[in-house]
């Protein structure tokens, strides 16, 4: 933000703030969320419908990066609600898009989020997987065959915060979530921006 070029809504374009009271108020709630096999919460700001998947594409389609800040605490803010009292900060980490998605639009929004939650709760965001495949986008759900593998950098031990923009299946998280869980993590908590209904 700065005074020479206020935040524009990254909904509306109504100048101001980046995400202005009249879009937020039009974000659905998320639908019941189940926990994807190894995680433990999982959090989410909206439902993928309407404004929520507007809100998700502003940022991957269009680089809009206004709204991560405000984005980012209310899920710390949903996360921290969920943990214990007094125990050790947990990391952040993120689900790493595909290498060809991250070349082609410059950026991982995921990692962008992730940052951003860092940022404001002063708990550290750290790169822990390494994406080997994606998966095929364009294809139905069902035909989405091979699902992504990952590779974990480092030791992940301890609570750990798993960030993605979008929850669908649930599928990406689980096979995350395995690969973390191997590799040490004890508490895994999933947090995303919007789940598809
Ligand atoms: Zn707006």
């Amino acid at each position: 933000m700065s005074l020479l070029f206020p935040d524009t809504c990254v909904l509306c374009d109504a100048p101001g703030t980046a995400l202005c009271l009249r879009c937020l108020r039009q974000l659905e709630p998320p639908p019941p969320i189940e926990e994807p096999p190894g995680t433990q919460t999982v959090d989410a700001l909206c439902s993928y419908r309407d404004a929520g998947a507007d809100l998700v594409l502003s940022l991957k389609r269009r680089n809009r990066r206004e709204a991560v800040p405000m984005i980012a605490a209310a899920l710390c803010v949903a996360v921290e609600a969920r943990r214990a009292d007094g125990s050790r900060p947990p990391r952040i980490t993120w689900l790493p898009t595909t290498p060809q998605r991250r070349r082609t639009r410059g950026f991982d929004q995921a990692e962008l989020l992730a940052r951003a939650m860092g940022k404001f709760s002063g708990w550290p965001a750290v790169k822990l997987l390494n994406r080997e495949s994606g998966p095929q986008m364009g294809l139905g759900r069902q035909d989405r065959v091979g699902r992504p593998v990952f590779r974990a950098r480092r030791s992940c031990e301890g609570e750990l915060i798993l960030v993605d923009d979008v929850l669908t299946t649930g599928a990406t998280i689980a096979a995350a979530a395995e690969t973390l869980v191997a590799a040490g993590a004890t508490t895994l908590r999933a947090a995303v921006v919007a789940v598809a209904p």
